[in-house]
């Protein structure tokens, strides 16, 4: 798969999806590798990480963030090599971290939103996962906002996923008691024996919520929500007085243009939340803990690096696959975090 450095493929929104995201939203198209100006860098993809987010991006709807206009290159947060610089601070061969690449073989940068990574430390593509974004959510959301204690019931779905797996293992090294869920037997094994959940338990069994009050004997204290839906009505009855939601995502409902049909259940949570006194806060990573970026960088890298902290990734190759993949992450097929190999390695 060596790129010559004549063509660039850029993988563009083609159209907005109404349901599931699939290969006929997005449309591959391809131009000249671009020129580099004085002060600018040329940098081409090795990695692309997908993202849950991804799919609010392709609506046109409010948002904290804007959304990728039909015809633009997918946004997504990207491993690169320099292949060559025109800029004081990067040479040919450095490793860098982009978030304005996006999903596409080459891209000119002038060094904004680039992070240099050192290749000596940790596999250049674990800063798109535990090393990255999504360690840093599983960081931020569990120890600011769920405030765990030894001894503390956290609950947490999506839990082989790379937020997922390290709010599992950051609770259990400060002694709390962990339930992980996840969607098929594999996972929920690998919640238990990689990450060390105390219990794992599949969200597809009908009777999750009877599942979830036998495996939390004494309430639960913290539910790190990611997917919302069935598993956040099976966790509301189960909340102990004064509990603690950090509200990350609601992954189940991405893919849901208009709210589901069904019973209304939003009287119910919110008394629930009321008479339980339950702190629920929202966050955006970067938003609102982007200037505590370096604490977590430096504890996780020690956490990685002393095998303290498990992590787990899938990596699928080909830029052309990347809109099947991320139609697979919102339905759960990948196992870890997912990747996809846009281009090899080696400077060339
Ligand atoms: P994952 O790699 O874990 O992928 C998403 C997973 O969600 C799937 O693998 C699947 O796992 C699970 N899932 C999908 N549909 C459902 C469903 N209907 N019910 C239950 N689970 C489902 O994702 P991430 O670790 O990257 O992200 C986890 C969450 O964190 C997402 O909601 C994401 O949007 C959010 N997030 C929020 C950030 C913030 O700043 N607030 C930043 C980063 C992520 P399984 O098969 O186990 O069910």
């Amino acid at each position: 798969m060596h790129q010559t450095l004549t063509q660039n493929r850029q993988m563009t929104l083609a159209a907005r999806p109404t349901g599931a995201p699939g290969a006929e939203h997005f449309a591959l198209r391809t131009t000249p590798v671009p020129d580099i100006a004085d002060g600018q860098l040329l940098l081409r993809t090795v990695y692309l990480s997908l993202d849950p987010y991804m799919r609010g991006r392709m609506n046109d709807a409010d948002s904290y963030a804007e959304p990728v206009a039909i015809g633009e290159v997918m946004v997504g947060g990207t491993i690169n090599r320099v292949v060559a610089s025109r800029h004081p601070d990067y040479q040919a061969g450095d490793w860098v971290l982009s978030y304005s690449t996006g999903w596409q073989d080459y891209a000119v940068s002038d060094g904004t939103f680039l992070f240099k990574l050192d290749p000596s430390t940790a596999p250049v593509s674990h800063a798109l996962g535990v090393l990255g974004m999504p360690g840093f959510t599983a960081y931020m959301g569990l120890l600011d906002i769920g405030k765990p204690k030894a001894g503390d019931t956290v609950v947490v779905a999506a839990a082989t996923g790379p937020v997922g797996s390290t709010v599992v293992q950051i609770a259990k090294r400060l002694g709390c008691r962990v339930v992980a869920i996840a969607g098929d037997e594999q996972k929920c094994r690998l919640a238990r024996d990689k990450f060390g959940a105390d219990v794992a338990l599949n969200h597809k069994d009908t009777d999750l919520a009877a599942q979830l009050a036998q495996a939390c004997p004494n309430g639960i204290d913290i539910y790190f929500e990611n997917v919302g839906g069935k598993v956040l009505r099976a966790v509301l009855p189960l909340l102990n007085p004064n509990a603690r939601i950090p509200l990350c995502g609601t992954v189940s409902s991405y893919n849901n243009s208009a709210p589901s049909a069904g019973p209304d259940h939003l009287d119910w949570a919110w008394s629930t939340l009321l008479t339980k006194r339950v702190t629920v806060q929202g966050f955006i990573i970067f938003d609102d803990y982007g200037h505590r970026y370096g604490e977590f960088a430096e504890q996780m890298g020690q956490w990685v690096a002393e095998g303290k902290i498990q992590y787990l990734e899938q990596i699928i190759d080909g830029l052309e696959n990347a809109p099947d993949a991320l139609k697979g992450l919102l339905e759960g097929k990948n196992v870890g975090k997912l990747v996809i190999r846009v281009g090899p390695d080696e400077l060339g």
